[in-house]
């Protein structure tokens, strides 16, 4: 079976509820309480189809599962509350196994001070799977940014570099520091009017955004900030840098829509970071729902199928 199919299956078949402004489809669920909203994410991290138990330590596998939900608060530019963690041991694991996953989880929580506040623990004949849950809340006065609020006409922007996550053991998928901070600075200085987390790769990703906002994009393909581990992939496998970084996936960088108006916010001179990470704006959102790659030339291309689903 293909995640896709499944996900797509889901969101046709599980009704509305007036207390979920935000149901599944999005990073987050947004969910209605008494005082306001509580923004909800949980996400698997499983041995030998998101981390190796043989390549990488159970402290770095704790490390990625944590961050890989913060992702997703950072994606909805939301400040993480609380996390749950849920751990399916292997029964031939030992102990150590077990907390050192844990602190690995306790270490990159920590980093966002989001204190672990329960979570569940089994212990079973197959792989281990870290579960990780993750409650959330908005700054006050501020919505959650979701997929669905980019306009035609808006700028497409992504945070750092793209590609080549997977390439080394300590690969930029382990090492990665969920784009939290950078998303709270940009919600209080711009109008995010649609935002997400590249987990799969912009090929994959940005059709994601684009459907949930009824919108469509022109990309332009010299513009992809290609990492420089993109760089040293092409060279090896002969494939474009700029392939790897619309396919690669696990990026783990934003990609939001804005206004023109918003610009010289963002990008006050040229070369000038005032966030502190390198932004890139990479096309412009179009009313017709398809998606273009531009060339060098302004020639255009069908947008690559693909980009990086966990097998
Ligand atoms: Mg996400």
């Amino acid at each position: 079976m293909r995640e896709n199919d499944f996900l797509s299956w889901l969101s046709g078949t599980v009704p509305a509820h007036p207390a979920v402004p935000v149901g599944i489809g999005d990073d987050m669920a947004v969910v209605r309480l008494g005082a306001g909203e509580a923004l909800l994410k949980i996400d698997q991290c499983m041995d030998r189809v998101h981390v190796d138990l043989r390549k990488h330590t159970p402290r770095d596998i704790g490390v990625k599962a944590v961050n890989r939900c913060l992702s997703d608060c950072a994606a909805m530019a939301c400040r993480p509350v609380s996390l749950m963690i849920s751990l399916a041991l292997p029964r031939d694991g030992d102990e150590t196994l077990a907390r050192e996953v844990f602190a690995g989880c306790q270490a990159a929580a920590a980093v966002f001070n989001c204190p672990i506040v329960g979570g569940d623990t089994g212990i079973w004949d197959q792989r281990l799977v870290v579960t990780v849950a993750a409650l959330g809340e908005m700054p006050k006065g501020r919505p959650p940014v979701c997929r669905s609020g980019a306009r035609p006409g808006d700028a497409l922007i992504v945070s750092g570099e793209l590609g080549g996550s997977l390439l080394w053991r300590q690969g930029h998928h382990m090492t990665f520091v969920p784009r939290i901070e950078l998303a709270q600075a940009l919600a209080s200085k711009v109008a995010l009017h649609a935002m997400m987390d590249l987990s799969d790769g912009l090929a994959m990703d940005l059709p994601r955004l684009c459907a949930a906002s009824k919108v469509g994009a022109m990309v332009a393909g010299p513009q992809l900030p290609i990492s420089p581990a993109a760089e040293r992939l092409a060279a090896r496998d002969h494939l474009p840098a700029g392939l790897h970084a619309l396919m690669d996936g696990e990026d783990y960088e934003l990609l939001f829509a804005v206004a023109e108006s918003d610009l010289p916010t963002l990008f006050p001179a040229p070369g000038a970071e005032p966030f502190g990470v390198r932004l890139t704006r990479i096309g412009t959102v179009s009313e017709e729902q398809n998606l273009v790659l531009l060339d060098a030339n302004d020639q255009q291309h069908p947008w690559p199928q693909g980009g990086y689903e966990h097998q």
